[in-house]
C-alpha cells in the first residue's frame, strides 16, 4: 500500500529524514513512535504529499509521487485515496457535523446530496455520535471532535488512513474513545500508520512498530519486540523514559 525506498528530506540544511526504507503492507497497522522532533510528522505528511521529499522513491496504492521538481500527476489520486487525521481536529467551524462530513465526498467526488447525507449519518453512528449531526463543531467536546474528523475522514473511502497524535490534543477522559474508533479501524482492516504516544494502544493495535530517531528508522518489529526487547540503544533509552 506504501512503499518508500531510500527516501531524504530536507528541511532547508536540516536532513529530517534519511534513507527511509518503509513498506506497508494492505490492511497493516503501523506505528512510529519516536522523540519530538525526530521527522514522525514528516514522515507520514510524505504519504499524502503534504510534504515533498528530495529523493529517493514513494508509491501510494501504486502510484508513484515523485520527488520535488518531478511530476506530481498521482497527487489528485492520493490524496482521494488517502485520509488524515491531525492532533488539532480541523473541522469547519461554520458547518454543521453532518455538513463538515459531506462536504468532500460532495466537492470532490460529485456525490449527491442524497448519499451523502446517508453516507455522513452512518459514519456518525459508527464513531458512536449519531445523534450529533446537527450540532456545530463547538459545540461538542475535543473527543467527540475528533470522531467527527475520523468520520469526515472515511466519507472519502480511504484505502489508508493517516493518524498524527490524534489523541494528543484531549483531555484524559477522552482518549479512550478515540482510541476506540482507531481500534475498530483496524479490526475492519484499514491500514493504518499512526503516530502516538499512546504505547498501550500501540502494543494491543499495532502489527508492527518503528521507532525513528534523528530522522532515521532505527528499529522496527512487532510491538512486542520491539517494547519488551528493544536491540538498540537508543530505543531502549525512549522507551524508558516513556514506558
Ligand atoms: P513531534 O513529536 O514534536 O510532533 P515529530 O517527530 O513529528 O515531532 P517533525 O514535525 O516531523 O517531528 O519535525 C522534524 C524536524 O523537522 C524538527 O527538527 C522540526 O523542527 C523540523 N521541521 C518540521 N517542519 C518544518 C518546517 N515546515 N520547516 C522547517 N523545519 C521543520
Ligand atoms: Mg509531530
Amino acid at each position: 500500500m506504501v512503499e518508500m525506498k531510500d527516501m531524504n528530506k530536507y528541511f532547508g540544511e536540516l536532513h529530517v529524514l534519511k534513507n527511509i526504507d518503509l513498506t506497508v503492507e494492505p490492511g497493516e497497522v503501523v506505528v512510529i513512535i519516536g522523540a519530538s522532533g525526530s521527522g514522525k510528522s514528516t514522515l507520514i505528511r510524505c504519504v499524502n504529499g503534504l510534504e515533498e521529499y528530495e529523493s529517493g522513491q514513494l508509491i501510494v496504492d501504486g502510484h508513484p509521487l515523485a520527488p520535488k521538481g518531478g511530476n506530481q500527476k498521482s497527487l489528485n489520486a492520493i490524496r482521494k485515496e488517502v485520509g488524515m487525521v491531525f492532533q488539532q481536529f480541523n473541522l469547519f467551524p461554520h458547518l454543521t457535523v453532518r455538513k463538515n462530513i459531506m462536504l468532500a465526498p460532495q466537492k470532490v467526488k460529485d456525490t449527491s446530496d442524497t448519499v451523502a447525507r446517508a453516507t455522513a449519518e452512518r459514519l456518525l453512528d459508527r464513531v458512536g455520535i449519531g445523534n450529533q449531526a446537527d450540532k456545530y463543531p463547538s459545540q461538542l467536546s475535543g473527543g467527540q471532535q475528533q470522531r467527527v474528523a475520523i468520520a469526515r475522514a472515511l466519507a472519502m473511502e480511504p484505502r489508508l488512513m493517516l493518524f498524527d497524535e490524534p489523541t494528543s490534543a484531549l483531555d484524559p477522559e477522552m482518549i479512550g474513545e478515540v482510541l476506540d474508533v482507531m481500534r475498530e479501524l483496524a479490526k475492519e482492516g484499514m491500514t493504518m500508520m499512526v503516530v502516538t504516544h499512546e504505547m498501550g494502544f500501540a502494543r494491543e493495535v499495532a502489527d508492527r512498530v518503528i521507532y525513528i530517531h534523528q530522522g532515521q528508522i532505527v528499529e522496527q518489529g512487532k510491538p512486542e519486540e520491539v517494547f519488551d526487547n528493544p536491540q538498540n540503544e537508543r530505543t531502549q533509552a525512549f522507551l524508558s523514559r516513556v514506558l
